[in-house]
C-alpha cells in the first residue's frame, strides 16, 4: 500500500483523541466497531495541518480505508460529523466543538462563525439530477428510496431499532454500482433501474428477517403495485 501523505502530529494528542472518542461514544461513527484502541483520527477537509477539532473525526481503520477509497464521500462524513456535534447527549464541550473550515464540501456550505448551511434538501437533490438518471424520474427514485427504507427496515431486527447505520447500505450500492464519490446512487442511468431494483429486492430478502419470513412472504410492494399507488 502507498505511503499517506506526511502530516503534521496533532499537537496534545491524547487530550484530542479523547475528546474525539466522547464525541463518537466510543463507538465508529459507521460501524458496529468499539476496539477504540485501533481507531485512527481522520481529518474531514483533507488537510492534514487542520487540526481543529471540528475537522477531526475518530473511526475504525475499516471505514477509513473506505473514506480513503472513496466508498464513503466527503459530504457523508461531514454530515456525521455534524450528526455527532449537534447530539448534545454525546458531546460535552462547547467551545472546540465547531465546524471549522470554510468554504464549499458536497453540498454543504461552512460560512462564517462555522454556520453550516446543508443544502440538500430532498427538492434540490431532485433537481440537480440530469435527465436519463434514475434520480430525474420520480417515481423511479422512489420506489428505490422504498426498498431502501425496507431494506433498513429489515436491518432494524438484526442490529435493533436506532442502530441502523442507514447511511452504510447506500454506500455498499454506490460501491457494487460504481457511482463516484461526490454521486449517489439516484445518478445511475435509468436503463439500469431494474437491474438496481432486483439487487436491493434480493438484499431484503438475504437479511436475516428476510430469511425468516422466507421466500413466500410479501417483503415488499413490486414496482407495478408502487406505480399504480403513487404513479
Ligand atoms: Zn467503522
Amino acid at each position: 500500500m502507498a505511503q499517506k501523505k506526511i502530516r503534521k502530529s496533532i499537537p496534545k494528542v491524547a487530550k484530542v483523541r479523547a475528546e474525539l472518542q466522547a464525541e463518537i461514544n466510543s463507538e465508529c461513527p459507521f460501524c458496529e466497531n468499539t476496539e477504540v484502541g485501533h481507531f485512527q483520527i481522520h481529518h474531514i477537509d483533507e488537510n492534514p495541518a487542520n487540526n481543529n477539532n471540528g475537522n477531526l473525526l475518530l473511526l475504525c481503520p475499516n471505514c477509513h480505508s473506505r473514506i480513503t477509497k472513496g466508498d464513503l464521500s466527503q459530504i457523508d462524513v461531514l454530515k456525521r460529523k455534524i450528526e455527532l456535534l449537534n447530539n448534545p447527549k454525546k458531546t460535552n464541550k462547547k467551545d472546540s466543538q465547531n465546524v471549522s473550515f470554510n468554504g464549499t464540501v458536497g453540498n454543504a456550505v461552512v460560512g462564517n462563525n462555522n454556520t453550516v448551511n446543508l443544502k440538500n434538501t430532498k427538492k434540490t437533490v431532485k433537481q440537480k439530477y440530469p435527465e436519463g438518471c434514475i434520480g430525474f424520474e420520480s417515481v423511479k427514485s422512489n420506489y428505490i428510496g422504498h426498498l431502501i427504507e425496507r431494506y433498513n427496515k429489515y436491518k432494524e431486527y438484526e442490529v435493533g431499532k436506532g442502530n441502523v447505520k442507514y447511511w452504510i447500505f447506500g454506500g455498499q450500492l454506490k460501491k457494487k454500482f460504481k457511482i463516484a464519490p461526490t454521486r449517489t446512487i439516484y445518478n445511475l442511468p435509468s436503463s439500469r433501474f431494474d437491474e438496481l431494483k432486483l439487487y436491493i429486492q434480493n438484499r431484503i430478502r438475504e437479511t436475516k428477517l428476510g430469511k425468516i419470513k422466507g421466500s413466500t412472504h410479501k417483503h415488499y410492494s413490486t414496482f407495478e403495485e408502487y406505480t399504480e399507488k403513487f404513479g
